[in-house]
């Protein structure tokens, strides 16, 4: 299988280029030249596999290169946690995607990643640095996957003050291999710094650059394989929509492969805070990036997503299609603490932010179109956001053990602002 930039559909390159670049030369984003799809029998099968067997069938398809030992480990080392789908009203399930050990979904991304990357590390004698901007739940999820694998260094760049203080220990306290830069600035700040040091000659002499973005092919990968897994445990005959809180809009994209390998989804809806690039969109057909704005939700506040250009590749940029497939609806914070209210004192399930932004989405969805089963990603433990979701639901959470943990350790980070040149002089003092 050749991967192919989204901005130049003759760039092709195989898994391992794809992989280590992260972001193609041009400034696309790479894709499947080809998308297999599963053999019905496989879709059939579904209720009856576990996790791990659907994520080795699908790697299998996806990546046929890679050896069969290898995407055994893969797969091993990515799913040591399940994806578990609750029933939370009549047809609205949750999918919870944060069993891992930094309690949200992108350690299925990082893990898979990781274990990809420490594959081909194997194989060279530089080390690779891994750059990753990141809005909250990136940094710790691609910290903790990369901790102590060799031949990699990881440096997460975060807006300081931005996130939240669980979600900061959790990529500041690690030391080792993983260094934390404080940039005073945006998350669109950060992602910027990072794709300008893919871009500059003088890192790429010095280091062998990647990146742990969502922009990453082995990101994205793995987060197809939990829409086969909620539908192996949804016994119904209706049809299907999925709702996907959304920032950059990888988790949506993923869904998209899902379906295009055969998994039947009838609908998506994208869920956005005011960050509502994408709804916008789907209103006005214009795609008008522009500053991201602070919320509860902050790992979804993205300004700029980068994944737009998948999806659009993945519908041959026919708009209507897409418009077709995909519902987009916005909320506030207002609505999304209201939600979490309701939720609460109605069925006693905590949602935590970004999950009730999906939960509101797919209400509405449901309120105009009844017959469908709805899932909604639950992105992230509510224990992550305790300060928000105590103050809403006015009541104290518990705290896994593993978050807890991180809660002990001592930050160490370097502060530093968002101008490049500050940047790079600082990448170059670490050589
Ligand atoms: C990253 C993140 C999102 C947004 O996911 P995208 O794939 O960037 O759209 C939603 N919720 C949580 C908790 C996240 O960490």
């Amino acid at each position: 299988m050749k991967f192919y930039s989204t901005n130049n559909k003759n760039h092709k390159v195989d898994l391992r280029t794809a992989v280590i670049e992260g972001l193609a030369p041009d400034n696309g984003l790479y894709l499947p030249e080809r998308i297999p799809v599963l053999d019905q029998s496989f879709i059939r099968s579904l209720p009856g596999l576990s996790f791990k067997e659907i994520g080795l069938e699908v790697t299998r398809t996806l990546l046929a290169e890679l050896p069969e030992a290898e995407i055994q480990k893969l797969i091993d080392h990515t799913l040591q946690f399940d994806a578990p789908l609750v029933e939370i009203e009549p047809n609205v399930f949750a999918l919870e995607l944060f069993h891992g050990p930094t309690l949200a979904f992108k350690d299925f991304g990082a893990r898979f990643l990781a274990g990809l990357l420490g594959y081909y590390a194997k194989e060279q004698d530089q080390e690779i640095t891994i750059l990753v901007a990141t809005s909250g739940d990136t940094g710790s999820a691609v910290a903790n996957a990369f901790l102590n694998v060799p031949g990699t260094r990881v440096v997460v760049l975060y807006p300081s003050g931005k996130v939240s203080v669980a979600q900061e220990k959790q990529f500041t306290t690690l030391g080792g291999n993983i260094t934390a830069l404080e940039i005073n600035g945006t998350f669109d700040d950060c992602q910027r710094l990072v794709k300008q040091a893919f871009l500059d000659a003088d890192l790429k002499k010095q280091y062998f650059l990647t990146s742990a973005n969502s922009i990453n092919l082995a990101r994205l990968i793995p987060q197809s394989f939990y829409y086969f897994r909620a539908y192996s445990q949804l016994n119904t005959t209706n049809p299907v929509v999925f709702t996907v809180p959304s920032g950059n809009f990888g988790n949506l994209t993923a869904g998209l492969l899902a379906q295009r390998m055969g998994l039947p989804i009838q609908q998506f809806v994208a869920a956005t805070n005011a960050n509502d690039v994408v709804p916008e969109f789907l209103k006005t057909e214009k795609f008008m990036p522009r500053s991201s704005v602070q919320t509860i939700s902050n790992a979804m506040d993205v300004g700029n997503p980068s994944n737009f250009a998948r999806m659009l590749e993945l519908f041959n940029h026919d708009i209507e299609a897409l418009k077709k497939c995909i519902k987009g609806y916005s909320f506030s914070d207002t609505e999304t603490r209201e939600a979490m209210q309701q939720v609460f004192n109605q069925t006693g399930y905590v949602l935590d932010p970004h999950g009730a932004v999906g939960y509101l989405g797919l209400k509405k969805f449901m309120s105009i179109q009844p017959t469908y089963s709805g899932i909604f990603l639950e992105t992230a433990h509510p224990a992550k956001f305790a300060d928000v979701v105590e103050q809403t639901l006015k009541t104290k959470l518990e705290f896994p053990d593993r978050l807890q943990k991180f809660m002990q350790g001592e930050k160490k980070s370097v502060l530093v602002s968002a101008e490049f040149d500050a940047f790079k002089e600082l990448l170059f003092g670490f050589a």
